[in-house]
């Protein structure tokens, strides 16, 4: 479905690279499962540029950012003024929760790989019987991005588990992913985030004699 959307809000977060645009779809029938996304098509420079993003929210059309270094179209949305109306298509995605549940998720993020699992996280707090989540949430050093909403999540949620990676070497999250497989051979993974992160982690599953359709991921670029 093509559809148009006001940005209604164009806000900061806790990482000053990353902005969450709330929008206002022009039409009444946008709805989305948790993880999917839509793709925003923009007229920039004399060229379209047509990009992806996940939805933040799992209710309404909330997208979050961060401004890429020489991107074409991350920055120019990060700076967007309320009242633009920007052209956006979807949802499209099969990146969502399976279906049924399994006992435990394990979820594995990097930076703004987050938004998904964010949204599947918030729809995942309003069930009655939530399965064990475990996040393993990678950051670029003092890139605090969630970092205090999540912990409190591990506060006040029985169910949810954080092991947060904020820095230090490349390979803390295979250790941490390691130790978990180990410990938890029947986890349901998904990992978001872009190649660069996606990709050891699926040669890392592939070793635990994980195959495809047993585990899912979205790759960002
Ligand atoms: C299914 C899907 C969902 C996505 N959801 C989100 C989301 O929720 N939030 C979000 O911020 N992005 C998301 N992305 C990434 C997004 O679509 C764009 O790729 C990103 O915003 C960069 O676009 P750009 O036009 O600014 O940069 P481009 O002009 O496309 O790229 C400029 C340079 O930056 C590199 N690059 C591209 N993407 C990234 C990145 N994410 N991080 C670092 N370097 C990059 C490119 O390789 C290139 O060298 C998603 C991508 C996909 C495929």
């Amino acid at each position: 479905m093509r559809f148009s959307a006001k940005v209604i809000e164009n806000r900061e977060t806790e990482d000053e690279h990353v902005r969450t645009l709330v929008l206002q779809p022009e039409t009444p029938n946008f709805t989305f499962l948790p993880g999917q996304w839509v793709s925003i098509r923009q007229p920039l420079a004399e060229k379209e540029v047509v990009r992806a993003y996940s939805m933040l929210e799992p209710d309404r059309l909330v997208l979050c950012l961060d401004a890429v270094e020489n991107g074409l179209l991350s920055p120019y949305l990060c700076s967007i003024s309320p009242g633009t109306v920007l052209q956006v298509a979807g949802p499209y995605g099969n990146f969502v929760l399976p279906d049924p549940l399994p006992k435990h998720l394990l979820f594995v993020a990097r930076y703004t790989g987050i938004v998904p699992i964010y949204c599947m996280l918030r729809h995942l707090q309003g069930l009655m019987n939530p399965p064990r989540i475990t996040l393993i949430y990678s950051l670029p050093s003092g890139a605090p991005l969630f970092v205090q909403e999540l912990t409190a999540w591990q506060q006040s949620w029985p169910q949810f588990q954080l092991e947060l990676i904020e820095k230090g070497p490349q390979h803390r999250e295979q250790e941490v992913l390691t130790r978990i497989l180990r410990q938890e051979p029947h986890v349901f993974p998904m990992i978001a985030g872009i190649n660069d992160f996606v990709k050891p982690v699926r040669t890392l599953l592939a070793e635990f004699g994980y195959k495809r359709g047993q585990y899912a991921f979205e790759k960002f670029g």
